[in-house]
């Protein structure tokens, strides 16, 4: 099964031609296909994104851009209607979107997006045919209190609460310890760590859906990866793949994350 390793830009970059600079470098410099690279950059890009690595060829191996997708960062749980700044999973779809980030620590601290807001948001993204890529992780003094395991249960729970046995291998589910986020803390969660926490929750997921659940689905890291250290957390075949913030900003630097496979 390929790795799969998602860029999210966050809010960057903060001109259109910086972001024609970098899906440029993305498209021109992406040498194999042996992973299932994403991009995920501001909404206000998207179009352009499309335009520049090859319209409704995303995603497809054989494209010439060697298998470059596109996910967004968020989306609504409605699909059209009075919600003033909102942007729907139909609209993302629509526009040939594959991926959405669901639940980022960002977005749950910051903004106060609820577990309940997420779970909506997830079963909505999977009606339109995208694919969720869950966040989820404890914060640094649930860590320190011993509580990162009923943590990481309560909020994976709560989140993909009422979403069917059919979807539940749709998602792609991602371990982000928030202290481990470059952005916040930005400690080191070891990979052997990351690895305890990819197989706790299949095991988690196994519970509730049964076995071939726990088989079929996908567990990503995500925190402070850079390209010397991607081969470490991607050495056990239990994590599923890679999400990228800061070090997906640096074109170089992401596609020698993604050639490292
Ligand atoms: C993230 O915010 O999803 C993330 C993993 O960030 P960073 O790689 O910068 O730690």
């Amino acid at each position: 099964m390929k790795k799969i390793i998602i860029a999210n830009w966050k809010c960057n970059p903060t001109t259109l031609k910086e972001a024609q600079k970098m899906f440029l470098g993305l498209k021109t410099g992406i040498k194999n296909n042996k992973a299932e690279a994403v991009v995920c950059p501001p909404f206000v890009y998207l179009q352009e994104a499309k335009r520049i690595l090859g319209a409704s060829s995303f995603a497809r191996s054989k494209a010439s851009f060697g298998g470059l997708a596109l996910g967004s960062q968020n989306c609504f749980w409605e699909n059209s209607g009075a919600f003033t700044g909102e942007v729907s999973p139909k609209m993302l779809k629509d526009l040939g979107i594959k991926y959405v980030i669901l639940g980022h620590s960002e977005r749950r601290i910051i903004m106060d997006e609820s577990t309940e807001q997420v779970n909506k948001k997830i079963k909505a993204a999977l009606k339109a045919g995208l694919i969720p890529v869950v966040c989820f992780g404890e914060l640094l003094e649930e860590k320190q209190q011993g509580k990162s395991f009923t943590s990481i249960e309560k909020e994976l729970k709560e989140m993909i609460g009422k979403v069917s046995k059919e979807d539940i291998a749709k998602i792609i589910f991602a371990y982000e310890p928030d202290w481990a986020i470059s952005s916040n803390e930005g400690l080191f969660c070891s990979p052997d760590d990351a690895l305890t926490m990819a197989l706790y929750i299949k095991k988690l997921v196994g519970e509730i859906y049964g076995k071939k659940a726990k088989e079929n689905i996908k567990v990503l890291y995500g925190g402070n990866v850079t390209s010397s250290n991607t081969s470490s957390y991607l050495e056990n075949p239990a994590i599923d793949g890679l999400l990228v913030g800061g070090a997906s900003l640096n074109t170089k630097e992401f596609l020698s994350i993604i050639h490292t496979i």
